[in-house]
């Protein structure tokens, strides 16, 4: 037989082939949605026992390579969409997300150049232009599509840095960073995620940089702690490079007081990031939009569309407060972004992202918005937010669970804990929860988050997904119980 063409292609043979091989993969998917385990439960020596990768001289072409990614992938994947996968900002992703990839994929567009993403190009400019009109910003188009909120993040830290240095007369994308760095800050809560230290560490500062303020009981950054530490900075002769305040941290779902960081920022000219990857789904929210009051004010945001906006993995945003920041990273690459396209008005991403191939994941989104309306997807958004009130209220109902914190987002923090676990002490406490979620995820029945609230060893419920209810969570409830009473026996 002889070799058939394994290109995506124009002709009868390739578009054929196309057919076939999204028809079985789809196919298999849809069998897969319908399993009931939320996990097989395999064990990590288990896995690696059997997935092992069958690359020979001969190939065994789409159709097989197909089956055995069902069966040694498909099978064994977590399903997100389980109404007890419940342990991480894990969302599962919108029916037209699918629809949206399966676009992105076969037309391959790359974001770098307008010749190489035409439509998408325009598409993804008028979507950040319409995000900065949600955010409250100007009208403009500064902002761009990212892989998720690591890499927004590493965008605002990098333009604070590099504006911060222009102020002083220094271009540090010319040459490089100088001067007394030890003496240069970054501020953030306690609960910021820890890609701000790995940041600052890539962005040549070091863990070092970075100054952790004070939380108030429900994670939220503490605003007399944030004052003190500005003093104490001033008085040790320590420059701020930027505040990074964190809307939605990754436990709590903390928001902090966005428009007192911001105001207190502006007094001193420093640079004020948000990190809301995970709050900036209120943006679309009907009921608790009021949560972000002040973000319109700060310098630049972190937004991830694969949280709570239920979008396929990866897709998020970087938005920038003002264009002209923009000049700081700037990089003129003939091949790219001439100056004679520039001069022509030629949109060419490159200029405003890191990456530079890079994903059309803006699609996602504009379909995502466009299929569902403004009220539906305000209802899946709020639905968690919601949810998580309803869920604590019941927890704090049942003896043996106590609640650990008041959701704030979308999230629970709670443990196990009875008389007897308490006469046995904190460790003891803390040992017995971690085994809860660990003997629930072996059993491929539920995956509960662990994580630690203010030193105490808790159990996190993610509440994500909109098809999930209260009666579903009790049901998950009973189980941790059941399972907390199996350990103790
Ligand atoms: C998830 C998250 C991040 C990291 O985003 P990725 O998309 O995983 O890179 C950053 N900050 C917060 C608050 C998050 O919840």
């Amino acid at each position: 037989m002889s070799r058939l063409n394994p290109i995506l292609a124009g002709s009868a043979q390739s578009t054929e082939a196309y057919r076939q091989a999204i028809a079985q993969s789809s196919e298999a998917v849809a069998q897969w949605l319908q399993q009931p385990e939320m996990y097989q439960g395999k064990t990590v020596a288990e896995l690696r026992e059997r997935i092992t990768l069958d690359f020979n001289p001969q190939g065994l072409g789409n159709q097989a390579a197909i089956e055995r990614a069902i069966e040694y992938f498909l099978k064994d994947s977590l399903a997100v969409h389980h109404p007890q996968c419940v342990a991480h900002l894990h969302c599962p992703s919108l029916v037209v997300s699918q629809a949206a990839e399966v676009l992105i994929n076969a037309t391959n567009q790359s974001m770098d150049s307008w010749d190489q993403s035409p439509s998408a190009t325009i598409i993804e400019m008028k979507l950040i232009e319409w995000l900065r009109t949600q955010v409250g910003y100007q009208p403009g188009d500064a902002g761009v599509f990212t892989s998720g909120g690591t890499q927004s993040n590493l965008m605002g830290l990098m333009l604070a840095r590099d504006a911060f240095f222009a102020r002083q007369g220094h271009s540090i994308q010319q040459d490089g960073l100088v001067g007394n760095l030890k003496k240069i800050r970054v501020l953030c809560s306690e609960h910021a995620h820890f890609s701000v230290q790995k940041n600052m560490a890539l962005l040549g500062l070091g863990y070092q940089s970075v100054t952790l303020v004070k939380t108030d009981r429900f994670s939220r950054m503490d605003l007399n702690d944030l004052q003190e530490k500005l003093a104490q900075a001033e008085a040790n002769g320590e420059q701020i490079l930027a505040i990074v305040a964190t809307a939605g941290t990754t436990d709590a779902g903390a928001i902090d007081p966005l428009r007192a960081i911001a105001e207190l920022a502006a007094e001193r000219q420093i640079w004020v990031h948000v990190d809301a990857a995970w709050g900036g789904a209120l943006l679309l929210s009907e009921k608790y939009r009021d949560y972000l009051d002040g973000l319109e004010l700060v310098d630049s945001i972190t937004l991830d569309f694969h949280k709570q906006f239920f979008q396929t993995i990866s897709c998020g945003a970087f938005l920038l407060k003002e264009a002209r920041h923009y000049e700081l990273m700037r990089y003129q690459a003939a091949y790219l972004n001439s100056e004679f396209d520039e001069a022509q008005g030629v949109p060419n991403l490159v200029s405003k992202s890191l990456q530079t191939t890079r994903r059309f994941d803006a699609l996602k989104l504009w379909m995502g918005l466009e299929a569902l309306g403004q009220k539906q997807y305000a209802e899946i958004i709020d639905h968690g937010v919601t949810l998580a009130q309803e869920v604590a209220q019941y927890v704090s109902e049942q003896p043996s669970l106590e609640l650990v914190m008041q959701p704030q987002l979308a999230s629970v923090l709670f443990r196990y804990r009875t008389q007897q676990l308490s006469d046995a002490g904190d460790t003891a406490l803390a040992l017995f929860n971690q085994k809860i979620g660990d003997v629930l995820l072996e059993s491929g029945r539920a995956n509960v988050g662990v994580t630690e609230a203010d030193g105490v060893t808790c159990l996190k419920l993610t509440l994500l997904n909109p098809t999930v209810t209260l009666e579903d969570i009790k049901v998950l409830l009973a189980l941790v119980e059941k399972t907390a009473e199996q350990i103790a026996a």
